[in-house]
């Protein structure tokens, strides 16, 4: 059997793509060199950042993949090498030229869906954790925005720690179960909190939005802070189209400043879509539920909003334990009745907010060096 061309060994390695920017190596420019010795192969890579943490999975991933495809080579040389500064600020800017600043233009494939609470307490982080897990795990791109910047609980519900990696002052999001998250819990640890004020705040969301690579999520899900203020009137501001779901507890009083936020968002202009009761009852051994926390606050926010309500999510446990370890319980125990309830919830926002279609041309980047235009990396198999 022969061995492959150059042009063929680029092939692969344009099909191999960057973990964290989720392109081919190709369209990234990161090949920098293809040596062929008769069964053997060397290959020279440009990482974005010098100590890039990928460093293993290239080493790993590029001979197996070769390998794999051309079982005829015996043995392959990876090199890696960093970016130059210029070759970054080339690939950033390319990266932007392909989703600027998306979820602002009115033609953005992506549905913005802030979740909202008239009070702490209620289960909105565990919810919106929960429902972006749950469209991830029917198959969308999914973004987390952790904005409660005064409580930040997300990175700890889906145990992201690690610092996001920047590449110039792009934020490249860190994934966890297939959901990008960004929160400002990333850039702060919990024992030295930062005190956000308006024009700063405005200022941090706006980055969020702009300077993270979220690469047009289906569904970009925003964790707000209780109540009604600053962060919900800055999101309505840079995202005309976003809408809302408000959560809230049974009980009457939860109600009240639960629909605060409701006509605050409909002030806003944050459109709110639907309500989503938690806590609405305990299941107990006997079969029976428990309206531990009273009933009827859900449907009747709902009507008084005239909108759905979603969904009542039940009282369990488990659901606390597993945020705590950083395990959704939708993808832990889908069998449970509040991971149904949950998912539920979450086919009712695709269904009154199904996904856009992508924009029907992306630009294609003119970085090529090598291996002619292949569109590798652009599929999104739902
Ligand atoms: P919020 O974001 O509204 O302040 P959290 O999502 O942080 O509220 O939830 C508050 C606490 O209640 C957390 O400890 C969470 O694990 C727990 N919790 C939320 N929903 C439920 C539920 N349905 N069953 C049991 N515990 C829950």
């Amino acid at each position: 059997m022969p061995m492959p061309t150059e042009e063929q060994v680029s092939q692969v390695l344009g099909e191999i793509q960057d973990p964290e920017l989720h392109r081919g190596l190709n369209e990234l420019n990161m090949v920098r060199n293809i040596a062929i010795e008769g069964t053997r192969v060397g290959v020279l890579v440009a990482l974005t950042i010098p100590g890039c943490p990928l460093k293993d999975y290239f080493h790993q991933v590029i001979p197996a993949k070769l390998k794999e495809t051309y079982p005829e080579i015996t043995e392959v040389d990876v090199q890696l090498t960093s970016m130059t500064e210029e070759e970054r600020q080339a690939l950033v800017g390319n990266l932007r030229q392909v989703a600027p600043a998306p979820f602002a233009r009115s033609d953005s494939s992506t549905q913005v869906i802030a979740v909202g609470s008239g009070k702490g307490g209620v289960g909105k982080s565990t919810t919106t954790v929960n429902l972006a897990a749950s469209l991830a795990k029917q198959g969308y791109k999914v973004g987390l925005l952790d904005a409660d910047v005064w409580g930040f609980s997300i990175p700890r519900m889906l145990g992201v720690h690690e610092r996001p990696t920047v590449v110039e002052d792009m934020i490249i999001p860190p994934e966890m179960f297939g959901v990008k998250i960004v929160s400002i819990g990333l850039f702060t640890t919990e024992d030295n909190p930062v005190v956000w004020r308006g024009p700063m705040l405005h200022k941090a969301l706006q980055q969020f939005l702009n300077d993270v690579h979220w690469d047009e999520p289906d569904y970009l899900l925003i964790d707000l802070p209780p109540g009604t203020g600053d962060v919900a009137i800055s999101i309505a501001q840079f995202l005309p189209g976003a809408s809302m779901v408000v959560v809230t507890t049974p009980q009457a009083a939860a109600e009240k400043v639960a629909q605060r936020a409701g006509f605050m968002a409909e002030k806003t202009g944050l459109k709110v879509i639907g309500v989503i009761e938690n806590m609405s009852f305990f299941r107990g051994d006997d079969g029976k539920a428990y309206d531990i926390f009273g009933s009827g606050g859900g449907q009747s926010l709902a009507d008084n909003l005239n909108v759905p309500l979603l969904g009542q999510i039940p009282i369990d446990p488990k659901l606390r334990e597993l945020a705590d370890v950083g395990a959704p319980i939708v993808l832990q125990h889908s069998d449970t009745e509040v991971a149904q309830a949950l998912d539920e919830a979450a086919k009712e926002i695709t269904n009154l907010l199904p996904p856009r279609p992508k924009a029907s041309k992306r630009i294609e980047l003119p970085l090529m060096t090598m291996g002619g235009g292949h569109d590798h990396g652009h599929g999104h198999h739902h």
